[in-house]
């Protein structure tokens, strides 16, 4: 079968690969009906060398159960379903709080053993803990909306119900990409009435206009702070969803929050460092959360609502390529000419 694989910098490749099989008697076989290519995917994408060993690419991926285990019990050959991002047992002790992203058992795809989603096939590792069906029949037209809940829905949802956003709590979104996006959504869903969207992207502004942003700040760095609190009497917001991981994303974080408020952070840090003292978090009593987001646990909440067409987060995918070109998808990512890439095997 054929599967993504990174070698350097900016090196995506396609190639033969053996068709996954069943290894433990709680795995399952899911032939990919569509993949994506996620923001993250990108750090490695910029980042990488030659010398680092080839992986397999892919971790945002539905499709159909082809073969299952002789210990897998609730999922069943032809099942459709939704992977989250990170494989888990769902039973552990960390799963049963809600936190499958720390699973006991648990892992990400592409990594030792598991193949990437961004294939023709996979297997996944405890079927009955890391798969969710979709209960039938699907609508086609709702792919994007199951993609978005793998990864990006489920992110940026992460981020809102950490914040403990409410109709009580006003909102900044950081980042105008696909999870950001996700984040308004999200914060609108939990009941907020005001959230300020920070990016520079007109038309992903616009998506989060119809997401349910109230305010744009195109402005970045002090000039953007300045800008939020302005809008907020100079008090900012009750609470921040930063969801683009780098240094001075949190800097404009601490500079938006309101005394009291909460920083969530679902983009993964590019940083180690950064001021936590009381200039910054201590002396105004904000609370700093967030991580991974535990995938998992939300699909089953937030499936009904995309299937009676209530939400569609689907819409922040805008292009669509085959598994041969996936390589054009990465770039259309990195040059910012797609905000989100489907790729169809
Ligand atoms: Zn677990």
């Amino acid at each position: 079968m054929r599967a993504t694989m990174i070698y350097g910098a900016g090196d995506v490749r396609v190639e033969d690969v053996s068709h996954p099989t069943l290894i433990h008697a709680t795995d399952a076989i899911v032939r990919i009906v569509r993949a994506c290519v996620c923001g993250s995917d990108l750090h490695g994408y910029n980042a990488r060398t030659a010398a680092d060993p080839a992986k397999a690419m892919g971790h945002e991926f539905i499709g159909i159960v082809e073969e299952i285990g002789s210990d897998v019990h609730k999922i069943k050959v032809g099942d459709f379903v939704i992977a989250p991002f990170a494989y888990a047992d769902n039973t552990c002790e960390f799963c049963r709080e809600g936190l499958q992203t720390s699973c006991i058992h648990g892992g990400f795809w592409g990594n030792g053993d598991v193949g990437g989603g961004q294939a023709e096939a996979v297997r996944s590792p405890f079927a009955d803990g890391t798969l969710v069906v979709v209960p039938g029949p699907v609508d086609p037209e709702l792919y994007p909306s199951f993609l978005a809940l793998t990864d990006v829905y489920g992110t940026g949802y992460h981020a809102a119900l950490k914040a403990q956003v409410s109709a009580a709590t006003t909102v900044t979104v950081i980042g105008d990409g696909a999870v950001g996006l996700m984040a308004v959504l999200s914060a609108k869903r939990l009941g907020a009435e005001r959230i300020i969207l920070m990016g520079r992207h007109q038309v992903r502004t616009d998506l989060g206009i119809t997401f349910g942003a109230t305010d744009v700040v195109a402005e970045r760095g002090e000039e953007g702070i300045a800008r939020v609190l302005e809008l907020t009497n100079g008090a900012g917001t009750h609470t921040v969803l930063e969801a683009v991981g780098y240094r001075d994303a949190y800097d404009m974080a601490v500079g938006v929050v309101r005394a009291g408020g909460v920083i969530s952070r679902v983009g993964v840090p590019q940083y180690d460092d950064a001021p936590v003292g009381r200039g910054s978090l201590f002396g105004r009593n904000i609370t700093l959360t967030g991580g991974p987001a535990p995938v998992r646990s939300y699909i089953e909440h937030l499936l009904p609502d995309v299937l009676s067409g209530v939400v569609n987060p689907g819409l922040v995918f805008d292009q669509t390529v085959s598994l041969e070109n996936v390589a054009d998808g990465y770039r259309a990512m990195a040059d910012r000419t797609a905000l989100k890439v489907i790729v169809q095997p």
